[in-house]
């Protein structure tokens, strides 16, 4: 048995690998930002991922540990300041909180809109906003085996939404499921599900099985340890039951979705997960694959291209290629919309057809989310071309639409429509939307 040891910014120093390649100031970076945005990190990607000797420009350490750019220069300094002066854990959170509340610790109108209710009950641990897929957050499925610094969940794990995103039983999502026959998917998020026990596993999937959802086709679990504990399907205690849970899912007619988050090909580069691969897989379920793109961690296409590859020559789907959300330390790892265009086209010009599964890159922002096709000339005016890949409303789907030119944009909020239309034409339903409702 792999023994998992989590180390956190209480604790990191001891790393012997942090002594060794990190001086006192690196160290000290990753305290000031730690104590502002989610740190965490574990023995298999310490040994196993990181390159120590490429630090601190290794991907898989800039993935997981802190950088002091990732926080601008006053944020910086307020937090520096209140550490050297040892103002104390209570001083230090409130400063820190007024921080994150100016990191948008909310894109895209999470909250506020995909929260469905069922009698008048809410549904805190639900989010429906495309038709056929519910979200569903698992009370205890909301940390992770490590972190990612660029995480747009970050607010939950630094105990900014109190796990308002979160449900501990599955007795009303089935109610909810069952009054929207339109719903084939429910997808498992977090944090990740893969951190639960089987046995809370067992659960929340349970219920779900056995025609009690006559509409359900699909169990989406949206995860990241693969990448981040493999012996979470090998070693671990409860390994041989998970691996069972995804057997009768199977087993009882609907199909098991592993939604596999993996943002280098060093992660798909060791034994551990090609093994643990090819355990899920003997189960029957079948293996989608996802990642934001990111400055400094797979910001070219020879990085995308060897992940597509290795993932298809291990029997995973590749499935999205996404931009940085709007949120936490954005400015830091984003990639301009032109510029991850090019990155994704060089990758899939370089693999075979097989490879080009996957669609991206996409924002998902409020209306949808949105794939850059990439840029155009039309009638002289130089364009980038649009589609949504997912519509808040379902006629968008598949819909091309223009935006002008702009290579500095890096959200669906930068750019504006081409060919002088006052706005895009989802907007313009958006405005009428709310005129009829007045
Ligand atoms: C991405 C996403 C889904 C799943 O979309 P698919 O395109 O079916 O993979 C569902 N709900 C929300 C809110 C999402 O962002
Ligand atoms: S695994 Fe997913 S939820 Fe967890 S820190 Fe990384 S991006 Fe966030």
């Amino acid at each position: 048995m792999e023994k998992y040891k989590v180390y956190t910014l209480s604790n990191f120093r001891k790393i012997p690998q942090v002594q060794t390649y990190l001086s006192a100031d690196e160290q000290f970076d990753i305290e000031v930002v730690g104590s502002v945005l989610p740190f965490k990190v574990n023995n298999y990607v310490v040994e196993q991922l990181i390159d120590w000797e490429k630090v601190p420009n290794d991907p898989m350490f800039r993935l997981t540990f802190p950088q002091k750019e990732m926080l601008s220069k006053a944020h910086y300094k307020l937090i520096a300041e209140a550490l050297r002066q040892e103002v104390g854990k209570v001083e230090l959170k409130k400063i820190a909180d007024r921080i994150r509340l100016q990191l948008n610790p909310h894109p895209a109108g999470q909250q506020e809109q995909n929260v469905p209710e069922i009698d008048g009950i809410k549904l805190t641990g639900v989010q429906h906003k495309y038709d056929q897929t519910a979200l569903f957050f698992p009370q205890h499925g909301q940390t992770c085996h490590a972190y990612c610094t660029f995480c747009f969940r970050w607010p939950q794990f630094v105990g900014m939404d109190e796990l308002k995103f979160a449900m501990q039983e599955t007795e009303l999502l089935v109610k909810y499921l069952n009054r929207h026959p339109e719903i084939t998917d429910v997808l498992f998020t977090g944090g990740d599900p893969m951190i639960m026990t089987a046995k809370r596993l067992r659960m929340y999937i349970e219920p779900l099985l056995h025609g009690k959802v006559p509409n359900l086709r699909h169990i989406r679990i949206g995860t990241k340890a693969l990448g981040y504990w493999p012996y979470r399907f090998l070693t671990d205690k409860d390994a041989e039951d998970v691996l069972e849970l995804f057997k009768e899912v199977r087993d009882s007619g609907i199909h098991l979705a592993f939604m596999a988050h993996f943002n280098h090909p060093a992660e798909l580069r060791t034994p551990a997960v090609q093994e643990a691969i090819a355990k899920i897989k003997s189960t029957g379920a079948e293996i989608r694959t996802q990642s934001p793109i990111m400055a400094g961690i797979n910001d070219s296409a020879e990085a995308w291209k060897e992940m597509w590859q290795l993932q298809v020559k291990h029997g995973c789907i590749p499935y999205y290629m996404f931009l940085a959300r709007d949120t936490g330390a954005q400015d830091y790892f984003a990639v301009p919309l032109i510029r991850a265009w090019e990155i994704f086209q060089k990758a899939y010009q370089g693999v075979s057809g097989i490879c080009r599964t996957v669609r991206g890159p996409s924002m998902s922002a409020g209306p949808g989310k949105v794939q850059i096709l990439g840029p155009a000339s039309v009638a002289g005016e130089k364009v980038i071309v649009l589609r949504f890949i997912q519509g808040r409303n379902a006629q968008w789907v598949h819909r091309p639409f223009f935006a002008k030119y702009d290579e500095k944009a890096i959200w669906l909020d930068d750019l504006k429509p081409a060919f002088g239309e006052p706005c895009f034409f989802f907007e313009k339903e958006k405005q009428q939307a709310a005129f009829q409702s007045n």
